[in-house]
């Protein structure tokens, strides 16, 4: 991937969380994404390998850039692991 800032050759790198990893608009209380109607999620849990988002590092820039289009950050998704708090969220959005 070629940075958006300078142009230069990115490296494929990864973020990795015993947690959820979602985008939000601002830091919340409750951080999990079913509590956020906002969220963007780049990697929902798995409870055995945690979670975890495909980033691109530009190290002349300092940059690192995440690719969500249609959820192909998510590596936990890309292995073929669903989350059980997907299905959770489902359930309480529903409710709500
Ligand atoms: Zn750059």
């Amino acid at each position: 991937m070629k940075c958006p800032y300078c142009g230069g050759e990115m490296e494929q790198g990864v973020i990795q969380s015993p947690h959820e990893i979602c985008w939000k608009h601002e830091k919340a209380f409750l951080g999990n994404a079913e509590f956020n109607e906002d969220a963007v999620i780049l990697s929902e849990l798995s409870m055995l390998r945690g979670s975890a988002a495909e980033a691109f590092r530009c190290r002349a820039c300092e940059k690192i850039v995440i690719d969500y289009k249609n959820g192909d950050c998510d590596m936990n998704r890309r292995a073929g692991l669903s989350s059980d708090f997907a299905v959770v969220r489902k359930m309480f959005r529903k409710r709500s």
